[in-house]
């Protein structure tokens, strides 16, 4: 066969300490995936320079929902949120890059639609707080311990992006 030839060697082969990268656990809800928005979520992270770790659908049940938002079961609404969360597939994502926590959290907009400026997902593309297409986590610690919830172990992989010399200094 053909030997193969590795073709990642980077434009500046300069070496750089390796940069402490943090993830997020993006998820696209169940209306953001029924309205056909899949696309155009991941369009905006990956425009953004963010990297995809992880990328899934999945139909959650009661108890993973209920560990996702344990500090919400208790909450008067919690059994509306639990039905709108089963209603069909969800797509679970884990980005990585420069402060994509709070990045991601600005791109998704505020958890009421009408508080969400224009040209973020939420000020772009829903209307009630109920049907708010996405969920980003709110901090790096709650990110690490979203994305063991839903992803297993294999299925977040570590692995260079062809870009990263042309986004980061
Ligand atoms: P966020 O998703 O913006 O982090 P929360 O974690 O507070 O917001 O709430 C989780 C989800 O529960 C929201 O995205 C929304 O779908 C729903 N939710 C939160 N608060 C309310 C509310 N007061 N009325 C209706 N739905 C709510």
């Amino acid at each position: 066969g053909v030997a193969h030839v590795s073709a990642t060697t980077a434009p500046s082969a300069v070496s750089r300490p390796t940069m402490a990268m943090e993830r997020s656990y993006i998820m696209i809800k169940p209306d953001g995936v029924q309205r056909g928005l899949v696309g155009k979520i991941i369009t905006r992270f990956e425009e953004r320079g963010y990297k995809l770790a992880g990328l899934k659908l999945k139909q959650a049940d009661e108890a993973l929902l209920k560990k996702h938002y344990k500090d919400l079961v208790d909450k008067p609404f919690f059994p509306k949120l639990l039905a709108y969360m089963i209603s069909g597939p969800v797509v679970c994502m884990a980005w990585e890059g420069k402060d994509v926590v709070a990045m991601g959290r600005k791109m998704l907009g505020e958890t009421n639609p009408l508080a969400s400026a224009p040209g973020t997902i939420r000020g772009d593309f829903c209307l009630e707080v109920w049907r708010n297409i996405c969920h980003g986590s709110d901090s790096v610690e709650n990110a690490d311990k979203e994305i063991a919830l839903w992803f297993g172990e294999a299925e977040v992989v570590d692995h260079e992006s062809a870009m990263q010399d042309w986004i980061y200094e």
